[in-house]
């Protein structure tokens, strides 16, 4: 096993993930949960996910058996991951940040949850899936393997496809007007275009 540069930022980058997900998982332990949506689907996209965006990134790095889907990656496509490692982790964390205690690793509504619009909120419904989506993206430009690099991505694209519809609809329910006006002022992973008003006399 012999580790490069940008494999060793990529398990850098990996272990403050673990590290941000494990500090909030704590603080939010004695939080009742009042509304729980774990079913055989949401089981198994958190199964897909931790496939990508964990096994088959520390079999590449740490066993030869997914040698067959190696390449050479450009270096400036490794500089570039890099960086959106880092832009991903940082949204990573503040996103948990301003959820406080609302937020939670699969659907769910906590007894004193309260709609959050500030913060990184302010302006996107999903940042937190915005940010797994950069650090997904981060991990195919950092290692040289099709599989280990890219698997991630498509496990979060198939992710965020199962679960945003379901999630709005669970917070729709729950909010009900509220959630509806602050969907309509922010997009869902990226800020909503200002509107251009026509003014007509
Ligand atoms: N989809 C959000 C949050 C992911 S964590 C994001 O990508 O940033 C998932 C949990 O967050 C859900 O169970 C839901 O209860 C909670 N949640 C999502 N949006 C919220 C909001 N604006 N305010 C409070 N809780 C929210």
């Amino acid at each position: 096993m012999k580790l490069q540069l940008f494999d060793v930022v990529f398990l850098l980058g990996f272990v403050t993930y673990v590290v941000i997900r494990g500090v909030f998982i704590e603080r939010g332990r004695n939080t009742e949960v009042v509304v729980r949506c774990f079913d055989w689907r949401e089981r198994v996209a958190m199964s897909v996910v931790f496939v990508g965006s964990m096994l088959l990134p520390l079999l590449y790095l740490f066993t030869p058996v997914l040698s067959l889907a190696n390449y050479d990656m450009p270096t400036f496509v490794h500089v570039a991951g890099s960086v959106m490692m880092v832009a991903g982790l940082w949204l990573f964390w503040r996103s948990h940040a301003d959820l406080g205690r609302n937020w939670s690793a699969t659907l769910e509504l906590k007894s004193t949850h309260s709609l959050v619009t500030v913060g990184v909120y302010r302006l996107v419904r999903h940042p937190m899936y915005g940010a797994i989506g950069l650090v997904s993206t981060a991990q195919g430009m950092l290692l040289d393997n099709w599989l280990a690099g890219w698997a991630a991505l498509l496990s979060t694209i198939l992710l965020c496809a199962w679960r945003i519809p379901r999630e709005e609809q669970m917070m729709q329910e729950h909010f009900g007007l509220d959630y509806e006006r602050y969907a309509g002022r922010t997009g869902r992973l990226f800020p909503k275009l200002p509107q251009i008003g026509i003014h007509r006399r």
